[in-house]
């Protein structure tokens, strides 16, 4: 098998692995970026409603009320010095990325635009701040871009359309980089790395209905799985209130924030009711609950009384084309409404991945330890959407995760480049580990004879929707466990589609399979386990948010064990913001 050496391989080239790739290139480190798609069709293309800092060009704020927006929309999960650290960091990076090349949208002023996105206040919980940074409604293109052609400039080498199948792991746990299949040949590649950083992005087709890319898969965090490391919080799974009824594409925030709100069948603005003071400005969870609740009490609007409209056409015809240009092409290609005219049908659509592989703030993997103790997995980092670091807690606020991907992209490098000061040299590579990792692939050399991949994706992706969805219950959630333990069953036998006419791409959509079932039964067991109702994670049963006892992290691994570890509720620098009732 062939092999390459570097200094670090990142695996997934979406914002997260960028900045970091980019910081590692400056810095005279050789890195290597592996896509499994060509480098700017990462998902961090898609994001479009923008990108928090507080750098108060619009209306008075600071990062210290940023901090206490995102601490009470975790719900209080979020590890307040991950939270300050972010937050603090927001404002130089929002300038770095301009001078870098993101063209960001103006005001008339000169300055960067900002618009108000949801859970955001003024002094500690006032009125609505603007704190998002935004170039239109195509920000994450915007960025994606800009941090690919400055990796080109800095050199960083890149294996484009090549497939990460597994860590390596030595005797002594370090990470020795990956075994990754270049997708063209179906050739096998050995990377080997004295760092690696998973920065594989989330895991939305865990669902039928999301805003995902198909590639978001969650390799990464089941990579990590297969090593022996744990996935935390993956119970809250974000339900993005606004995505176009029956079909899932994301309808940004953005819309309500320059001024569209929400309507049930009678026309009346139904958010009121739910959140008197931010209204449709509410955080994503109690707004999507919202959306539910008004179509279960029969108050939703079109034939089948099955989703609400989303109301934009008073913003007028030149906001929506300055501001809103993106949305104004999705809802005609595929709400089949003119948004200029008339509203559009909307309804709560699987998201963002809060949960993932545990990280510090300087982007190492972290494990348990006993009396709630950590150590650094050495030669490990995560960033990004498949890291759970964790700054969104149970809920993740609007224009964060573009903010956490660059924050701790960036950080994340600067650690590995402090880490290669001292680890030089390459550790000793066995066979029998490569081997290991190999075996993965050999087992989809051949198909089965049962049912076919497609078959058994989309049966996952309606029990996580039907099982794991808005609202929980126990009984519902133990129903959904036993039928996706009797999918990974059903896994073992399943038919590759015709490798003659499809090539590899059969296999990959198999391994794909295999990681997304691995990671459905993380979420469903994640919230079977937690018996209370907190951010995105809302138990029928349990409809109180515990403090006493669920305050803490939950941590699933592979043998189905689920622990827990204590919430970081003290800040870098300042004092905490201890858990009040959280009303909008
Ligand atoms: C429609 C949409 C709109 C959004 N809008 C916003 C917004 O306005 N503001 C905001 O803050 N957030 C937004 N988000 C969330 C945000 O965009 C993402 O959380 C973030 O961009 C994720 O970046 P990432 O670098 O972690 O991963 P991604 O951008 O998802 O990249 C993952 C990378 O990993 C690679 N990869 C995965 N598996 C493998 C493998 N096995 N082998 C090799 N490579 C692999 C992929 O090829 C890809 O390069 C939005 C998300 C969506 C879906």
């Amino acid at each position: 098998m062939e092999r390459r050496h570097f200094d670090t391989l990142v695996i997934g080239s979406g914002g997260g692995g960028l900045r970091a790739a980019l910081q590692l290139a400056q810095g005279e480190a050789n890195v290597a970026v592996v896509s499994k798609v060509f480098p700017t069709r990462s998902h961090t293309v898609a994001a479009q409603g923008g990108m928090n800092a507080a750098l108060a060009n619009v209306v008075p704020d600071n990062w210290h009320w940023h901090m206490y927006d995102t601490v009470k929309g975790s719900d209080y999960l979020g590890d307040q010095d991950a939270i300050e650290y972010m937050c603090r960091a927001a404002s130089h990076l929002v300038v770095e990325l301009e001078h870098a090349g993101v063209p960001f949208s103006r005001l008339p002023n000169g300055k960067i635009y900002q618009r108000p996105f949801g859970g955001q206040s003024q002094d500690f919980g006032g009125d609505q701040a603007a704190r998002t940074c935004a170039a239109a409604d195509r920000t994450g293109h915007a960025i994606l871009h800009t941090l690919y052609q400055q990796n080109i400039h800095a050199k960083t080498h890149f294996f484009d359309e090549y497939f990460a199948i597994d860590l390596i792991r030595d005797e002594e746990d370090f990470i020795l980089g990956a075994v990754v299949l270049n997708i063209a040949t179906g050739e096998p590649l050995l990377i080997e790395a004295k760092t690696t950083l998973l920065a594989t992005g989330g895991v939305g087709q865990l669902f039928r209905t999301n805003t995902n890319a198909r590639i978001n898969t969650g390799d990464g965090m089941a990579m990590a799985l297969r090593a022996g490391i744990p996935v935390q919080d993956m119970e809250f799974f974000q339900f993005h209130p606004t995505g176009i009824a029956g079909k899932g594409m994301l309808i940004t925030e953005g819309v309500r924030g320059e001024g569209g709100y929400l309507v049930n069948k009678d026309g009346e603005r139904f958010m009121e009711r739910y959140a008197p003071h931010a209204k449709d400005l509410a955080s994503r969870d109690v707004v999507s609950r919202a959306i539910a609740i008004e179509i279960r009490e029969g108050r939703g609007c079109g034939p089948d009384a099955d989703h609400v409209l989303l109301k934009l056409e008073h913003l007028g015809p030149e906001v929506i084309k300055k501001r809103l240009p993106g949305i104004l092409d999705m809802a005609r290609t595929f709400a089949n409404v003119d948004p200029i005219k008339e509203p559009i049908p909307v309804f709560p659509t699987a998201h963002y991945t809060m949960g993932g592989i545990p990280t510090n703030r300087f982007g190492q993997v972290v494990m348990p330890l006993e009396h709630s103790a950590e150590e650094a997995i050495p030669g490990l980092y995560a960033v990004g959407e498949c890291a759970c670091v964790s700054v969104h807690g149970a809920n993740r606020l609007g224009g964060n995760s573009l903010l956490d991907i660059v924050v701790f992209g960036r950080a994340a490098g600067n650690h590995i480049i402090e880490f290669l000061k001292e680890n030089r040299y390459h550790r000793p590579m066995k066979d029998e580990w490569v081997e290991r990792a190999l075996s993965r692939l050999a087992r989809w050399e051949q198909s089965g004879e049962g049912e076919s991949v497609d078959v058994l994706r989309d049966e996952l992706q309606r029990t996580m929707e039907h099982y794991c969805g808005v609202f929980r219950t126990e009984e519902v959630l133990a129903e959904g466990v036993e039928k996706v333990k009797a999918l990974a069953k059903r896994l073992d036998a399943v038919r590759l589609r015709d490798q003659s006419k499809v090539f590899n791409t059969a296999r990959i959509e198999a391994l794909e399979l295999e990681n997304l079932v691995s990671l459905g039964l993380a979420t469903v067991k994640s919230a079977l386990a937690r018996q209370e109702s907190r951010g995105a994670h809302s138990r029928m049963d349990y409809p109180d948010r515990d403090d006493e006892r669920w305050m803490k992290h939950s941590l699933y691994f592979e043998d189905g064990r689920v622990e827990y570890k204590p919430v970081r509720t003290k800040p870098m620098s300042v004092d905490t913001f201890p858990p009040k009732p959280r009303v909008y």
